[in-house]
């Protein structure tokens, strides 16, 4: 079972407290990209630069990743600047160069239009739309999105919402997209307008699904060295998508293990700058933190004496 990715390949600058790093891999479909690729096949469309460096390009290809469908146009990478603040998980935008992404027009391999697992990162609702059109008969497609395109391509994004499976989001999109200030007031809101199954993401305070049957909540694992929290939303929905795809089925349960298995990957993604922790990243190693996860939510009734 193969998971196909349409997102953003990048050159990030980063800046924490504590450290700062210059043109250093990044973009949504990266992070997606090399964490699935740890249980599933994994289809990659994006674009880069002249000045990609191919050292980039053959860590995907080490992971296996499909790269037919990542393209290189004339001129920069996209590129994304950010400065954590001293909680390690607000953040402020420096700066955003579209470059060859400003002119980005996925256009799918004939190879890749089989895929039934589908994750649309976070680009313009119109191309996640034109994805979508060129994909035969996707079983599961999920979404992103953010506070640009909720405030700003409101038509076309309840285009695509009417039309996929699953969103993912963080809290303050939510927030935005819902005009609901409750979550759970919300996310039914966003519910109502197409995809059944929602996931809230709340940085450092885990993460919550909506689905038919209920609501469901999965602590961030806590950790004693957080580094650089970049990619950590999407290697969320990458471990999320991909053990979905890895299955191949979609039900309450996969979907409550998936919520682990996301919370889980993301949580290696922090300890490193960049890709630099999930590039090494076992399969072992992620079970192991899987199984720690559960001392850390597992308990005995709460029982009150009389
Ligand atoms: P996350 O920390 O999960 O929100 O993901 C951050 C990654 O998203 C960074 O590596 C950025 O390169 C990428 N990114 C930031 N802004 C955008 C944007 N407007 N479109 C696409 N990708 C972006």
């Amino acid at each position: 079972m193969s998971v196909l990715v349409v997102g953003s390949v990048a050159l990030d600058t980063v800046e924490t407290p504590f450290d700062k790093r210059d043109d250093i891999l990044g973009g949504s479909a990266s992070f997606f990209s090399v964490v699935s690729s740890l249980i599933t096949d994994v289809r990659l469309v994006a674009v880069v630069g002249q000045d990609f460096p191919e050292e980039h390009v053959a860590l995907m290809a080490d992971k296996g990743v499909d790269l037919a469908g990542l393209t290189r146009e004339e001129g920069r990478t996209f590129r994304w600047s950010g400065r954590y603040l001293d909680n390690m998980v607000d953040r402020v935008t420096l700066d955003t160069q579209l470059n060859v992404f400003e002119k980005f027009d996925p256009e799918l391999p004939a190879s890749y239009r089989d895929t039934e697992f589908v994750f649309l990162a976070n680009i313009h609702p119109a191309l996640q739309l034109k994805v979508l059109g060129q994909v035969a008969a996707p079983k599961l497609v999920c979404l992103d999105t953010m506070n640009f395109w909720i405030e700003g391509e409101r038509e076309a994004l309840g285009e695509v919402l009417g039309k996929v499976q699953a969103l993912l989001i963080n809290d303050e999109e939510l927030r935005l997209l819902s005009g609901e200030h409750n979550m759970v007031r919300g996310a039914a809101a966003v519910r109502a307008m197409g995809p059944e199954v929602l996931v809230v993401k709340r940085g450092d305070a885990g993460a919550l699904l909506f689905d038919d049957h209920g609501m469901f909540c999965v602590p961030a694992v806590p950790l004693d060295n957080v580094v650089d929290p970049t990619g950590a939303g999407d290697t969320f929905a990458g471990g999320f998508v991909s053990y979905l795809t890895h299955h191949g089925e979609v039900t309450p349960v996969t979907l409550r293990q998936a919520m682990v298995y996301g919370s889980v990957t993301a949580s290696y993604c922090v300890e490193d700058f960049s890709l630099d922790r999930l590039r090494s990243l076992t399969r072992d190693e992620v079970l192991e933190r899987c199984e720690r996860f559960k001392g850390l939510t597992q308990f005995e009734d709460v029982v009150l004496k009389s």
